[in-house]
Protein backbone atom coordinates (compact mmCIF):
# COMPACT_ATOMS: atom_id res chain seq x y z
CA UNK A 1 0.00 0.00 0.00
CA UNK A 2 0.83 3.38 -0.95
CA UNK A 3 -0.11 6.88 -0.68
CA UNK A 4 0.50 9.12 -3.24
CA UNK A 5 1.78 12.60 -2.77
CA UNK A 6 -0.59 15.63 -3.38
CA UNK A 7 -0.40 16.35 -7.44
CA UNK A 8 -1.06 19.90 -7.08
CA UNK A 9 2.84 21.57 -6.94
CA UNK A 10 0.95 24.96 -5.47
CA UNK A 11 0.26 23.92 -2.41
CA UNK A 12 2.72 22.42 -1.46
CA UNK A 13 5.98 23.42 -3.60
CA UNK A 14 5.88 26.72 -3.56
CA UNK A 15 6.44 30.23 -1.71
CA UNK A 16 4.21 32.26 -0.71
CA UNK A 17 3.37 34.87 -3.95
CA UNK A 18 4.65 38.23 -3.17
CA UNK A 19 2.01 39.68 -1.94
CA UNK A 20 0.79 36.78 -0.37
CA UNK A 21 -3.10 36.91 -1.09
CA UNK A 22 -6.09 34.46 -0.48
CA UNK A 23 -8.18 32.71 -3.00
CA UNK A 24 -11.90 32.03 -3.20
CA UNK A 25 -12.76 28.40 -2.50
CA UNK A 26 -15.97 28.95 -1.11
CA UNK A 27 -18.50 31.75 -0.97
CA UNK A 28 -16.55 33.80 1.95
CA UNK A 29 -13.86 31.15 2.75
CA UNK A 30 -10.40 31.92 1.06
CA UNK A 31 -7.33 30.11 1.91
CA UNK A 32 -3.77 30.91 1.09
CA UNK A 33 -1.46 28.12 0.38
CA UNK A 34 1.37 27.33 2.60
CA UNK A 35 4.81 26.24 0.80
CA UNK A 36 7.02 23.57 2.47
CA UNK A 37 7.31 25.16 5.67
CA UNK A 38 4.43 27.09 6.27
CA UNK A 39 0.99 26.20 6.83
CA UNK A 40 -1.90 27.15 4.67
CA UNK A 41 -3.95 29.83 6.20
CA UNK A 42 -7.88 30.29 5.76
CA UNK A 43 -10.03 33.08 5.84
CA UNK A 44 -13.68 33.05 6.91
CA UNK A 45 -15.24 36.39 6.22
CA UNK A 46 -19.09 37.56 7.74
CA UNK A 47 -21.00 40.76 7.33
CA UNK A 48 -19.10 42.31 10.57
CA UNK A 49 -15.93 40.84 10.76
CA UNK A 50 -14.02 38.04 9.77
CA UNK A 51 -11.63 35.27 10.89
CA UNK A 52 -8.39 33.59 10.45
CA UNK A 53 -7.52 29.95 10.73
CA UNK A 54 -3.50 29.93 11.95
CA UNK A 55 -1.16 32.67 12.30
CA UNK A 56 1.97 31.77 9.69
CA UNK A 57 5.58 30.54 11.05
CA UNK A 58 6.78 34.12 12.41
CA UNK A 59 6.09 37.04 13.81
CA UNK A 60 6.83 38.97 9.77
CA UNK A 61 4.58 36.16 8.07
CA UNK A 62 1.82 36.87 10.56
CA UNK A 63 2.08 40.67 9.83
CA UNK A 64 2.05 39.99 6.17
CA UNK A 65 -1.11 37.62 6.64
CA UNK A 66 -2.69 40.55 8.63
CA UNK A 67 -2.10 42.77 5.55
CA UNK A 68 -3.07 40.03 3.06
CA UNK A 69 -6.48 39.84 4.96
CA UNK A 70 -6.57 43.55 4.86
CA UNK A 71 -6.59 43.52 0.85
CA UNK A 72 -8.70 40.48 0.71
CA UNK A 73 -11.87 42.59 2.47
CA UNK A 74 -12.60 45.98 4.41
CA UNK A 75 -14.28 43.51 7.09
CA UNK A 76 -12.66 44.00 10.39
CA UNK A 77 -10.03 40.81 11.18
CA UNK A 78 -11.24 40.30 14.82
CA UNK A 79 -10.66 36.66 15.62
CA UNK A 80 -7.37 34.40 14.68
CA UNK A 81 -7.80 30.50 15.74
CA UNK A 82 -4.33 28.24 15.91
CA UNK A 83 -5.16 24.77 15.11
CA UNK A 84 -2.15 23.72 17.12
CA UNK A 85 1.00 24.12 18.97
CA UNK A 86 3.86 23.33 15.80
CA UNK A 87 5.97 27.01 14.57
CA UNK A 88 4.51 26.89 11.31
CA UNK A 89 0.93 27.08 12.74
CA UNK A 90 1.54 29.68 15.76
CA UNK A 91 4.84 31.45 15.52
CA UNK A 92 3.12 34.27 13.85
CA UNK A 93 0.59 34.89 17.39
CA UNK A 94 2.48 37.92 18.11
CA UNK A 95 0.93 40.06 14.91
CA UNK A 96 -2.52 39.30 16.39
CA UNK A 97 -2.11 40.40 20.47
CA UNK A 98 -4.56 43.36 19.87
CA UNK A 99 -7.40 40.53 19.05
CA UNK A 100 -9.37 37.73 19.76
CA UNK A 101 -7.09 34.88 19.97
CA UNK A 102 -8.29 31.32 20.37
CA UNK A 103 -6.32 27.73 20.82
CA UNK A 104 -6.36 24.87 22.92
CA UNK A 105 -5.72 24.82 26.44
CA UNK A 106 -3.03 22.43 25.94
CA UNK A 107 -1.40 25.29 23.60
CA UNK A 108 1.22 26.73 25.90
CA UNK A 109 2.28 22.92 26.97
CA UNK A 110 2.64 21.94 22.87
CA UNK A 111 4.28 25.20 22.38
CA UNK A 112 7.62 23.87 24.27
CA UNK A 113 7.64 20.26 22.54
CA UNK A 114 10.80 19.52 20.81
CA UNK A 115 10.36 20.42 17.03
CA UNK A 116 9.82 24.24 18.18
CA UNK A 117 12.81 24.30 20.39
CA UNK A 118 14.84 23.26 17.87
CA UNK A 119 13.20 25.32 15.17
CA UNK A 120 13.34 28.29 18.12
CA UNK A 121 17.20 27.53 18.85
CA UNK A 122 18.18 27.50 15.33
CA UNK A 123 16.24 30.90 14.70
CA UNK A 124 17.24 32.91 17.78
CA UNK A 125 13.17 32.64 19.23
CA UNK A 126 12.94 32.67 22.67
CA UNK A 127 9.72 30.63 23.57
CA UNK A 128 9.58 33.29 26.56
CA UNK A 129 8.63 35.61 24.37
CA UNK A 130 5.97 33.78 22.19
CA UNK A 131 2.54 35.43 23.11
CA UNK A 132 -0.14 32.69 23.73
CA UNK A 133 -3.64 32.45 22.78
CA UNK A 134 -6.20 35.14 25.03
CA UNK A 135 -8.71 32.05 25.05
CA UNK A 136 -7.78 28.50 25.97
CA UNK A 137 -10.78 26.09 24.54
CA UNK A 138 -11.19 23.11 26.06
CA UNK A 139 -13.88 21.63 24.23
CA UNK A 140 -16.26 24.21 21.94
CA UNK A 141 -16.18 27.94 21.28
CA UNK A 142 -18.36 29.72 18.32
CA UNK A 143 -17.59 33.26 17.06
CA UNK A 144 -20.78 35.00 15.30
CA UNK A 145 -19.33 37.16 12.67
CA UNK A 146 -22.57 38.46 11.18
CA UNK A 147 -24.72 36.05 9.23
CA UNK A 148 -21.39 33.76 9.50
CA UNK A 149 -21.25 31.66 12.59
CA UNK A 150 -18.18 29.55 12.89
CA UNK A 151 -17.65 26.69 15.49
CA UNK A 152 -14.38 25.63 17.25
CA UNK A 153 -13.99 22.28 18.37
CA UNK A 154 -11.44 20.21 19.75
CA UNK A 155 -11.91 16.19 19.82
CA UNK A 156 -9.27 15.09 21.89
CA UNK A 157 -5.33 14.61 21.54
CA UNK A 158 -4.16 13.26 17.74
CA UNK A 159 -1.51 14.98 15.86
CA UNK A 160 -0.78 16.70 18.84
CA UNK A 161 -2.62 17.60 22.49
CA UNK A 162 -3.99 20.76 21.69
CA UNK A 163 -5.94 20.33 18.24
CA UNK A 164 -8.52 22.34 17.30
CA UNK A 165 -11.29 21.84 14.29
CA UNK A 166 -12.92 25.13 12.52
CA UNK A 167 -16.07 24.69 11.03
CA UNK A 168 -18.14 26.64 8.99
CA UNK A 169 -20.83 24.83 9.07
CA UNK A 170 -23.51 26.95 6.02
CA UNK A 171 -20.48 27.07 3.60
CA UNK A 172 -19.61 22.91 4.56
CA UNK A 173 -16.25 24.12 5.51
CA UNK A 174 -14.18 22.21 7.95
CA UNK A 175 -10.49 23.56 8.77
CA UNK A 176 -8.35 20.58 10.45
CA UNK A 177 -4.91 21.51 10.81
CA UNK A 178 -2.56 18.55 10.54
CA UNK A 179 -4.98 16.06 11.31
CA UNK A 180 -4.71 15.49 7.31
CA UNK A 181 -2.62 15.16 4.54
CA UNK A 182 -2.21 13.77 1.32
CA UNK A 183 1.72 12.89 2.53
CA UNK A 184 2.62 10.77 5.59
CA UNK A 185 1.53 11.97 8.96
CA UNK A 186 3.16 13.93 11.20
CA UNK A 187 3.97 12.09 14.71
CA UNK A 188 6.30 13.50 17.72
CA UNK A 189 6.16 13.35 21.45
CA UNK A 190 2.62 15.23 21.78
CA UNK A 191 0.69 12.72 19.19
CA UNK A 192 -2.02 9.87 19.89
CA UNK A 193 -2.54 7.35 17.20
CA UNK A 194 -5.38 6.10 19.26
CA UNK A 195 -6.92 9.19 19.26
CA UNK A 196 -6.06 10.53 15.86
CA UNK A 197 -7.94 8.02 14.64
CA UNK A 198 -11.02 8.07 16.98
CA UNK A 199 -10.99 11.77 16.35
CA UNK A 200 -10.72 11.09 12.33
CA UNK A 201 -13.64 8.48 12.87
CA UNK A 202 -15.80 11.42 14.71
CA UNK A 203 -15.03 13.68 11.62
CA UNK A 204 -15.50 11.27 9.14
CA UNK A 205 -18.80 10.81 10.37
CA UNK A 206 -20.08 14.39 10.25
CA UNK A 207 -18.35 14.81 6.06
CA UNK A 208 -20.71 14.75 3.45
CA UNK A 209 -20.40 14.35 -0.27
CA UNK A 210 -19.71 18.38 -0.80
CA UNK A 211 -18.05 19.02 2.58
CA UNK A 212 -14.35 20.97 1.86
CA UNK A 213 -11.76 19.68 4.26
CA UNK A 214 -8.77 22.46 4.30
CA UNK A 215 -5.88 20.64 5.76
CA UNK A 216 -2.60 22.16 6.82
CA UNK A 217 -0.13 21.52 4.14
CA UNK A 218 -2.39 20.60 1.25
CA UNK A 219 -4.72 22.13 -0.75
CA UNK A 220 -8.82 21.95 -0.34
CA UNK A 221 -9.77 18.41 -0.29
CA UNK A 222 -12.49 16.05 -0.09
CA UNK A 223 -14.20 13.33 2.24
CA UNK A 224 -12.51 10.36 0.48
CA UNK A 225 -8.88 11.88 1.44
CA UNK A 226 -9.70 11.42 5.03
CA UNK A 227 -10.75 8.12 4.91
CA UNK A 228 -7.63 7.45 2.78
CA UNK A 229 -5.62 8.55 6.02
CA UNK A 230 -7.83 7.53 8.57
CA UNK A 231 -6.86 3.87 7.12
CA UNK A 232 -3.34 4.43 6.88
CA UNK A 233 -3.45 5.30 10.25
CA UNK A 234 -5.86 2.54 11.64
CA UNK A 235 -3.10 0.41 9.36
CA UNK A 236 -0.44 0.92 12.34
CA UNK A 237 -2.99 1.07 15.11
CA UNK A 238 -4.01 -2.32 14.39
CA UNK A 239 -1.30 -3.94 13.30
CA UNK A 240 1.08 -2.54 16.36
CA UNK A 241 -1.72 -3.67 18.52
CA UNK A 242 -1.78 -7.43 17.16
CA UNK A 243 2.14 -7.31 16.80
CA UNK A 244 2.13 -6.07 21.09
CA UNK A 245 -0.34 -8.54 21.85
CA UNK A 246 1.89 -11.28 20.98
CA UNK A 247 4.84 -9.67 23.14
CA UNK A 248 6.66 -8.81 19.32
CA UNK A 249 9.61 -6.38 19.63
CA UNK A 250 8.70 -2.93 19.61
CA UNK A 251 11.93 -2.66 17.50
CA UNK A 252 10.85 -6.53 15.34
CA UNK A 253 7.44 -5.04 14.73
CA UNK A 254 7.75 -3.12 11.10
CA UNK A 255 10.19 -6.06 9.89
CA UNK A 256 7.85 -8.72 11.02
CA UNK A 257 6.31 -11.15 8.46
CA UNK A 258 3.12 -10.12 6.77
CA UNK A 259 2.50 -6.69 7.94
CA UNK A 260 1.84 -4.28 5.16
CA UNK A 261 2.74 -0.22 6.18
CA UNK A 262 0.86 2.27 4.44
CA UNK A 263 3.86 4.88 4.77
CA UNK A 264 7.87 5.22 5.02
CA UNK A 265 9.81 3.11 7.23
CA UNK A 266 10.69 6.26 9.65
CA UNK A 267 7.08 7.55 10.11
CA UNK A 268 5.72 3.95 10.42
CA UNK A 269 8.48 3.36 13.06
CA UNK A 270 7.54 6.74 15.01
CA UNK A 271 3.76 5.54 15.16
CA UNK A 272 4.56 1.91 16.27
CA UNK A 273 6.45 2.99 18.88
CA UNK A 274 3.63 5.97 19.63
CA UNK A 275 0.93 3.04 20.00
CA UNK A 276 3.36 0.66 22.02
CA UNK A 277 3.43 3.34 24.29
CA UNK A 278 -0.15 3.43 24.77
CA UNK A 279 -1.07 0.02 24.82
CA UNK A 280 1.28 0.00 27.84
CA UNK A 281 -0.18 2.65 29.75
CA UNK A 282 -3.01 2.43 31.82
CA UNK A 283 -6.58 2.49 30.16
CA UNK A 284 -8.32 5.80 30.78
CA UNK A 285 -11.10 7.48 29.91
CA UNK A 286 -11.61 7.60 26.21
CA UNK A 287 -11.35 11.71 25.38
CA UNK A 288 -12.06 11.77 21.84
CA UNK A 289 -14.95 9.86 21.15
CA UNK A 290 -18.15 11.27 21.92
CA UNK A 291 -17.34 14.22 23.77
CA UNK A 292 -18.44 16.78 21.09
CA UNK A 293 -22.09 16.01 21.27
CA UNK A 294 -24.88 17.68 19.08
CA UNK A 295 -23.22 21.12 20.32
CA UNK A 296 -20.85 20.99 17.33
CA UNK A 297 -22.72 20.71 13.70
CA UNK A 298 -19.85 20.55 11.91
CA UNK A 299 -19.46 20.91 8.54
CA UNK A 300 -22.23 18.16 7.56
CA UNK A 301 -24.98 19.70 8.82
CA UNK A 302 -27.05 22.46 7.79
CA UNK A 303 -26.76 25.14 10.05
CA UNK A 304 -30.17 25.49 12.55
CA UNK A 305 -31.87 28.82 12.64
CA UNK A 306 -31.50 30.94 16.03
ZN1 LIG B 1 2.05 21.87 9.97
ZN1 LIG C 1 1.63 19.94 12.96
Amino acid sequence: MSVARNPDAHWRGTLYPEPMDFTAVRPNVYCAPGDPTTATISLIVGQEGCLIVDTGGSLAQGQAIREAVARATDRPLSTVVVTHGHWDHSFGLGAYDDLDTVGHQNLSEDMTCAENRAYADTHGIDLADMPLPHQGLDLIGVRDLGATTVEIASFGPAHTRSDLIVAVPDRRVLIVGDLVDTDAPQFDETSSLKGWVLTLDSLYAMLREDTLIIAGHTGPIGPGTVAHFRTGLAAIWDQAEWAYRRDVPVDQVYDYDELQWPWDRGTVEQGIVIAYRELAAKPTPDQSAGRIGPQFTGAGLPIQAA
